[in-house]
């Protein structure tokens, strides 16, 4: 079997040439949408994501700005900076980059970002409407990872899809899309971690496999079916003798499953351009959606 690659490229310049019209209509309106994203203290692969997503948003005629603070900030501090963007109406969407140090509370933190511009969706009360199938904000990752499937014509609904990872941020909001009831879910979804027992048992049986478990070339050939569609989410960096000193490889042994899979997203250059694609349709969703509260408001 041909296994076909699915990049992410073009995908993301489908989406962004849609998302000009968007935005050239807000700008009509003297509003340009604008993210911001607070850095705290930062590690190498967090400062190249934010410098990647302001090169983007410039791309496309959008505003960010990164607020970079020392790692050892106070929570108050980082509260305080949220608590000020949230009041600022020229801020449509605020990120704020994981992981964070130690020493700062993750959850109060993020639970503290307005869910209006929540554009990660990390906000409780954005996953819930997630859960309810009444999303505000998609998380990126998933969200993009959607857009692989429908763009590549992957069937979703009534197939098995196998999780491989229960994160927040990855592997619970794709449990929540792809079992939902609407054109792009309608799967019957496993969802594995590091209790599962026997995890080839339940890769083999899986229709479409989603890797989102940050653990190098973990899913192998031998452990999935003939025409199995794959995901592979993971970016592990791998140190060699190369002059960068690593290689980017992703959690599917991607050699092994060609001739087998249907299908497999590369690595690096199959999910990872599209995060920053969906970051950047959340963040004009938030400017239309505070346009028309404005309009309703006055
Ligand atoms: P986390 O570390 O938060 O979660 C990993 C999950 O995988 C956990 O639920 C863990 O189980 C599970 N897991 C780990 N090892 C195994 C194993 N051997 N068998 C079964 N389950 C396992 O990672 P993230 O979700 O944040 O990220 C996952 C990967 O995706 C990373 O490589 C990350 O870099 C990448 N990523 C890529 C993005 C992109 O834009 N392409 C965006 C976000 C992430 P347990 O809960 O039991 O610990």
């Amino acid at each position: 079997m041909d296994t076909l690659l699915l990049k992410g490229k073009p995908v993301a310049e489908h989406i962004r040439q849609e998302l000009t019209e968007r935005i050239q209509g807000l700008k009509a309106d003297g509003i340009t949408p604008n993210l911001a994203a607070i850095i705290v203290g930062g590690d190498p692969a967090s400062k190249v994501y934010v410098k990647n997503k302001a090169r983007a948003f410039e791309k496309m005629d959008c505003d960010s700005r990164t607020y970079h603070l020392d790692k050892n900030a106070s929570e108050n501090e980082v509260l305080d900076l949220i608590h000020e963007l949230n009041q600022n109406m020229e801020v449509h969407g605020i990120l704020v980059q994981l992981p964070l140090p130690r020493h700062l509370d993750s959850k109060k933190i993020l639970h503290t970002v307005s869910p209006q511009k929540d554009v990660d969706g990390f906000h409780p009360e954005n996953l819930g409407l997630l859960l309810e199938g009444n999303p505000k904000f998609i998380p990126c990752t998933p969200h993009g990872i959607l857009e692989i499937l429908k763009y590549y014509n992957i069937p979703v609904s009534g197939r098995h899809a196998v999780i491989v990872g229960r994160s927040n941020i990855v592997g619970k909001p794709m449990f929540a899309l792809l079992a939902q009831k609407f054109e792009m879910g309608n799967a019957t979804v496993t969802i594995c971690h590091t209790g599962t027992k026997d995890l080839d048992m339940h890769t083999k049986q899986a229709d479409i496999i989603i890797a989102a478990a940050g653990s190098p070339k973990m899913i192998r050939g031998d452990m999935v079916k003939e025409g199995v569609d794959i995901i592979d989410v993971g970016i592990n960096r791998i140190e060699n003798d190369s002059e960068k000193g690593y290689a980017l490889v992703g959690d599917v042994d991607t050699d092994s499953v060609m001739g087998i899979a249907r299908s497999v997203t590369p690595v690096p250059g199959g999910v990872g351009p599209m995060t920053i694609t969906m970051l950047l349709v959340n963040t004009v969703i938030a400017a239309e959606n505070m346009k028309e509260f404005a309009v309703i408001s006055h």
